[in-house]
């Protein structure tokens, strides 16, 4: 909880958050465990719905199958099932409406009422759509459970697309690199893919080495002191020879070097434009031609959200965020033909050193300006890395997540 979250919860703060319509940040529940009972509605085209514990109110969960929905009279139905029900939402509650494509009027439709809904939930609660090509309805397991479950608190209105169906599994047995693990985002995500069983590579410069150690080891992985900005040849003989190749690669690492467009020089610019996508593109064309990513194979990029709404003092950082995902789109249909995938992050405001180091009135209005009114934290985006590195996300390519609590900017 942060200081003014403390504050809210107060008695006072209670008052003067009501009278005077301030933010009122609820505590998010981040666990594995699925938000129960669910009230399922709508068409029955997905057997793992069938599975989940009904009940009562209040609802952990409210779930409506759109697929079947067509024409523009057909959206009544998500008046007519989420009216009667919407206020019997407990907290952290989910919303979830399952699409079938987004290429008709009908079914386009769904993403503003997703995220209309999205931002009138109060206490926590999130709704995301997910949109389920024909075909893929067994390739949906991995990607409702996230979502159902308190690993996915800080995604909210959101537009997920499984395009095909997918085997099930654990990372045990597989191998993943993260890049720039020595601490905050990187290190939240070497912890959730170690948990998930994988064997961590655990990649960052070696200036950073020592806090390195001490992060391989509490992942029981390796770590590996190399510069992203070298030879990809150096990254791709390492994984070959200690591990045969490669299952899982992050592409964490990530720099800022803010300046407006008139005090920037060069320097500055080709810096982050290396580190953040140049050296990114180039390991992932060692990775394919040298056959380093194995089958299954997953490619998880980290955008932001200055990638998508641009920032002042970021056009170096923006461009190549904006990058990563230009990057998702052209090599998705390139990885799906190898059976693997590639999918990005796109992070808001995350709680790290870097964003406790921007000033105190921008970093509150960054922290508020979303439907949760609270910064996320460095697991929030390392589940949802998580979620696209599981074997049973074998349906879910090419698709760029914001984790930003539904952050106002380019929403
Ligand atoms: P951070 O600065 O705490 O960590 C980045 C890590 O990358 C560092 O350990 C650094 O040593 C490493 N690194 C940098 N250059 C490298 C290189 N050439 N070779 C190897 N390692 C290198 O940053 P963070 O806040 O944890 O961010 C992680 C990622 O998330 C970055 O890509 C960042 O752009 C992105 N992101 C962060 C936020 C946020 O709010 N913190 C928001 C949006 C996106």
């Amino acid at each position: 909880m942060d200081r003014y979250q403390k504050f809210a919860s107060s008695g006072l703060g209670r008052q003067l958050v009501r009278r005077l319509g301030l933010p009122n940040p609820h505590p998010l529940r981040r666990d594995a465990a699925l938000a129960t009972p669910v009230l399922v509605g709508g068409a029955s085209r997905l057997s793992f719905l069938k599975q989940l514990e009904t009940g009562s109110a209040p609802h952990g969960a409210l779930v409506f199958d759109a697929s079947d929905i067509s024409s523009v009279s057909d959206l009544r139905q998500l008046h007519d099932f989420f009216h009667p029900v919407i206020t019997q939402l407990g907290p952290c509650g989910r919303v979830i409406v399952i699409g079938r494509s987004p290429d008709s009027v009908a079914q386009r439709a769904l993403e503003g009422f997703v995220r209309s809904v999205g931002k009138e939930l109060r206490r926590g609660g999130t709704a995301n759509l997910v949109y389920v090509a024909d075909g893929a309805e067994d390739g949906v397991e991995s990607t409702l459970r996230f979502l159902l479950s308190g690993r996915s608190a800080y995604v909210s209105g959101q537009v997920i697309t499984v395009s095909a169906a997918s085997p099930t599994g654990t990372l045990e047995g597989k191998v993943a690199l993260v890049t720039g693990a020595s601490r905050g985002i990187g290190e939240a995500i070497a912890t959730a893919l170690g948990r998930d069983g994988a064997h961590v590579i655990c990649l960052d410069v070696p200036a950073a080495g020592e806090d390195l150690s001490k992060v391989a080891n509490a992942v029981g992985g390796s770590a590996l002191q190399l510069d992203i900005t070298g030879d990809p040849a150096r990254l791709t003989s390492y994984l070959l020879e200690r591990h045969g190749g490669v299952d899982v690669v992050v592409h964490n690492a990530g720099i800022t070097r803010d300046k407006t467009l008139a005090r920037m020089d060069s320097s500055l610019w080709d810096s982050v434009l290396e580190v953040n996508l140049a050296c990114q593109e180039r390991i992932n064309t060692a990775l394919l031609e040298g056959d380093v990513l194995r089958a299954g194979g997953r490619i998880v990029g980290v955008s932001s959200i200055a990638g998508i709404a641009g920032n002042v003092g970021q056009t170096n950082y923006a461009t190549s965020k904006a990058g990563v995902i230009g990057m998702v789109n052209s090599l998705a249909p390139v990885l799906a033909a190898r059976g693997a995938t590639i999918n990005a992050v796109a992070p808001g405001f995350i709680e790290t050193k870097m964003t406790a180091a921007v000033p105190l009135m921008t970093r509150e209005v960054g922290r508020r300006m979303n439907s949760l009114s609270q910064g996320g934290l460095p697991v929030d985006v390392a589940e949802t890395v998580a979620w696209f590195a599981s074997p049973g996300s074998g349906g879910v390519n090419g698709n760029v997540v914001r984790v930003c609590g539904q952050m106002l900017l380019g929403a």
